[in-house]
């Protein structure tokens, strides 16, 4: 007889067993769905992936005894209900022998997080410390090196006249070794700067801020007649104004300083759609980068020239990439050697 039977036919009974059956069904199809779907898409990162395939059939099968259970209300089909029950009961029996063994994995796993968790914070604090030291020292390093130009200065202008022509020749190599080191500093502390604030980021125009990047090397690209292209429709990004603007300028001051001597420089500033993110390009017809130094050149103080073949501090691409990365973007570039290179960052789309 049909289970209704048992529920003297009572469909207040009746309903209460089948809707509670009905939902532990479809909760349970739910679950092993996502857990399914979770293996697939994390499959790589999720440890023991293979148990929470058993616990999504394990919990399925358990759902069919459920959807069993209301068939039987009204359909006497016990064997067919009972064979379902055998496999949930296979499937359960399974999942728990494969779990026991696990435990101790789990523990070691459990472990194994515990320290590299430890590791993270121990490395993120000393890095906040060499960041706060970094920041400190660039900053009392300024007071020394401002006694060391005004002095310098002072014997020049008092003392000038006394002075032999190799005398001179050291005032000017202590005059520009100093204002290197000034210049090395106040990149430091730029770099310092991006890396101890949260920037606020909300939508910018990325012609505005083109323009503005433009404007911080304008004189630059007056001294070498670089001829610099816009692209005029531009898209909205998200990002922080000042920042955008200062990596903007970085790349396009690299885009026109390495270039071979005597060739105009031309540089071209473009953007292309890439989904959910925007690519700003800057292409120039530069010496190019070889490939070995592709991940070099965005460490700090890491340059491929000497100062007297490209003047500079090494920092501009770190705090490139420093900015992105604080501005949620990626960044990278292409090059060939003699032919120019094309440095890009992604932000997301406004
Ligand atoms: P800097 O410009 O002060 O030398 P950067 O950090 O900006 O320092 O760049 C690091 C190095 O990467 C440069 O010294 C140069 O060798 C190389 N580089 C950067 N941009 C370009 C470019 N557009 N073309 C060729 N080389 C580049």
């Amino acid at each position: 007889m049909p289970h209704a039977t048992c529920y003297l036919r009572n469909p207040r009974v009746i309903f209460l067993h089948v809707s509670a059956d009905l939902l532990i069904g479809f909760a349970y199809v739910c679950i092993s769905a996502t857990l399914g779907y979770l293996v697939y898409k994390a499959r790589r990162d999720i440890p023991f992936h293979w148990m929470f395939l058993a616990f999504g059939l394990f919990i399925i099968t358990c759902g069919f005894t459920h959807f069993m259970e209301v068939w039987t209300v009204w359909q006497p089909v016990y064997w067919l209900s009972g064979f379902v029950k055998v496999i949930c009961a296979a499937a359960s029996v399974a999942t728990a022998l494969a779990l026991f063994p696990l435990v101790p994995k789990v523990f070691d796993l459990i472990n194994s997080v515990k320290v590299s968790e430890e590791r993270r914070v121990k490395l993120e604090n000393a890095n906040t410390e060499l960041e706060a030291f970094a920041y400190s020292v660039s900053h009392d390093l300024r007071a020394p090196l401002r006694a060391v130009q005004g002095l310098t200065g002072a014997l020049r202008e008092d003392y000038g006249k006394q002075f032999d022509p190799q005398a001179i020749n050291y005032m000017d190599q202590i005059t520009s070794a100093s204002q290197r080191m000034d210049t090395m500093i106040r990149d430091l502390l730029a770099y310092s700067k991006i890396t101890r604030t949260i920037p606020e980021l909300h939508t910018v125009d990325l012609h505005r801020a083109i323009q503005d990047a433009r404007t911080m090397i304008e004189a630059d690209v007056a001294q070498c007649k670089a001829d610099v292209q816009i692209e005029n429709e531009l898209p909205n990004v998200i990002a922080n104004p000042l920042l955008l603007s200062q990596v903007l300028a970085n790349l396009l001051s690299n885009a026109i300083k390495f270039v071979t001597p005597g060739v105009t420089p031309v540089v071209k500033v473009f953007a292309k759609d890439g989904g959910r993110h925007v690519r700003v390009c800057v292409q120039d017809n530069g010496i190019g980068i070889a490939a070995e130094y592709r991940d070099k050149i965005f460490g700090m103080f890491e340059r491929l020239h000497s100062v007297t073949d490209y003047p500079g501090t090494g920092i501009g691409l770190a705090i490139v990439q420093k900015a992105v990365f604080r501005m949620d973007g990626a960044l990278g570039f292409e090059s060939t050697i003699g032919k120019g290179s094309c440095f890009w960052i992604d932000l997301p789309k406004a």
